[in-house]
């Protein structure tokens, strides 16, 4: 029994106390269950003492305010997986009398279940071996998976593939009425309608709006190698070429891995990509002999300076772009003919062959001696800053991006490239990358971009045996909850209110907005992972 299923203002008594006991409220602080006891007094100054058992993790719930004891004082916490105050507690022992008093919260911060976009693009994993599709089948069984590529689930407000809200099922809390009368209302709308779910430091900093856009990727064939401007050049291009360029905003963006995920992304260090021109005769065949000879100089000289040496790169990299596309199919050629009959090939040169038979012809191919060529491992996570090259490969990952749709492509696709605009933009930075790795020492990782770019930061909770539950407070952002494996206990308490006022389950196939201020607690059922989007706040 739980006090949700009791009436929370009657004492439970038992046939050994004949008359009902006498009840007592008392308000404990917030505390850790860490193995102490908590010794306090209730309102008529009987000790009281709460004994923990000794938990592995801390239990962050709050601030309780519960509790009717008579005739002994010592209560035991047996159980670390819900809220402790609302267990029952020595159900053998008549002694021990309590009651949870739940606070009705003040506050209207609770989830809201979310109904997500899906977008088909060829690059996608095939009907139900893409991650997209097992997600929307696990949201909802009836879901109709088709015979089609689902590439992209979106959660945001992004014109192109919005989410909407959604009438919840399968929970006990009140969210379920309270949410129908926004449902088939979109995120979008229910934002402007609801601006004090976002909380006045968002709307100041970024209006009524989500800054950011939070994916799920299924890449069975790599997507275009791609770069997204910065945001003045972003307006410049919009309004140039709006056919091409449908988006006026910048497109910084994180990944992370789900499965192993390979990429393309940013310059190799330079001398990697010198020791490509001078080995590979395909490749040098694309660009003049004598541009190879001046960038193998300038790369190899110790008093070149950080900007020469970008120059460098910059033009033999622009040779590459614009290449004709004779002289290009007559490289890959040669060089399939090479590969192919070679026993011995590098993680590089298979990865060549693999694009040219992806996208024939393509010059894109030649760019994996040009970009760096990784691999993450599911929790490791990458950022991409503005003007970076790059190409997602192969994979499923969790991606969350400023909330736009501009992209400058330059290969490795049947759409619009647009060679010039992407040599003249990019950074030609080849610093090492930005690579985020999971935190094994506990169940949140933190995936936070520069504070130049304010419009997003990524959250992944992940339950285990070890690590079963675990508190997070949204601030002054609101977020967006995406479950990708597992399902857990969420508890959540809006701002004014001292205890969990109710809970919900959620599991794989479930996405939910979170207003700015809700405190949540995840109580592990499976091993659960989840990735909570927000956006960076200015302090003050
Ligand atoms: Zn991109």
């Amino acid at each position: 029994m739980s006090a949700y299923s009791a009436s929370p203002s009657t004492p439970r008594t038992t046939s050994r106390t004949p008359t009902p006991p006498r009840t007592t409220v008392v308000n404990v602080e917030e505390f850790e269950m860490d193995g102490r006891s908590i010794e306090t007094k209730s309102a008529d100054h009987v000790p009281i003492v709460f004994k923990a058992n000794p938990f592995k993790h801390t239990y962050p719930i709050l601030r309780h305010t519960c509790f009717g004891v008579q005739g002994k004082q010592t209560c035991e916490v047996r159980d670390t997986t819900t809220n402790p105050m609302f267990r029952d507690m020595e159900e053998d022992d008549p002694q021990i009398q309590y009651v949870a008093k739940p606070f009705r919260s003040k506050s209207v911060q609770k989830p809201y279940r979310l109904r997500c976009g899906v977008m088909n693009y060829a690059w996608g994993k095939q009907s139900t071996d893409s991650a997209v599709a097992q997600w929307m089948q696990e949201g909802d069984p009836t879901y109709q998976v088709e015979q089609r590529p689902y590439a992209e689930l979106w959660v945001g407000t992004h014109t192109n593939a919005p989410s909407y809200m959604q009438e919840s099922t399968g929970s006990s809390s009140n969210l379920v009425s309270e949410n129908s009368s926004f449902a088939n209302q979109s995120l979008h709308e229910f934002l402007q309608r609801n601006p004090a779910t976002l909380g006045d430091a968002h709307t100041e900093q970024f209006g009524t709006d989500l800054p950011y856009l939070l994916k799920i990727l299924s890449v069975a064939t790599a997507l275009s190698i791609q770069a997204h401007p910065e945001k003045s050049h972003a307006e410049r291009l919009h309004a140039s070429d709006p056919d091409h360029y449908p988006d006026p905003n910048h497109k910084p963006e994180a990944v992370v891995a789900l499965s192993n995920y390979k990429a393309m992304c940013s310059f190799r260090p330079l001398p990697e990509i010198a020791h490509h021109l001078q080995t590979i005769d395909e490749l040098r065949a694309l660009v003049h002999e004598d541009m190879v000879e001046r960038f193998v100089t300038v790369v190899g000289s110790d008093g070149s300076s950080v900007e020469a040496k970008k120059e460098a790169l910059k033009s033999i990299y622009m040779e590459l772009l614009l290449c004709d596309s004779a002289r290009v199919q007559q490289s890959i050629d040669a060089m399939t003919a090479r590969l192919r009959n070679s026993t011995d090939l590098s993680w590089v040169e298979s990865t060549f062959l693999d694009l040219t038979v992806q996208y024939p012809g393509d010059g894109g191919c030649f760019q994996v001696f040009f970009l760096n060529l990784i691999e993450l491992k599911p929790g490791e996570g990458l950022f991409l800053a503005a003007n970076e090259p790059h190409a997602y490969i192969h994979g499923d990952a969790v991606e969350i991006m400023a909330r736009s749709d501009n992209v400058v492509r330059a290969g490795l696709t049947p759409k619009f490239k647009d060679h010039k605009v992407m040599g003249e933009m990019l950074s030609y930075d080849t610093q090492p990358l930005h690579i985020f790795r999971p935190n094994n020492e506990g169940p949140l990782t933190s995936y936070c971009p520069p504070p130049e770019y304010p419009d997003f930061k990524l959250l992944r909770v992940s339950l285990t045996e070890e690590w079963p539950g675990v508190s997070y407070e949204l601030g002054k952002s609101s977020g967006c909850l995406l479950v990708t494996q597992g399902s857990a206990t969420l508890l959540y308490c809006g701002k004014d209110c001292t205890i969990p006022t109710a809970r919900l389950e959620v599991s794989v196939g479930s996405a939910y907005f979170l207003p700015s201020r809700l405190s949540v607690y995840f109580s592990r059922m499976t091993d659960f992972v989840a990735f909570i989007g927000e956006c960076q706040i200015r302090a003050g």
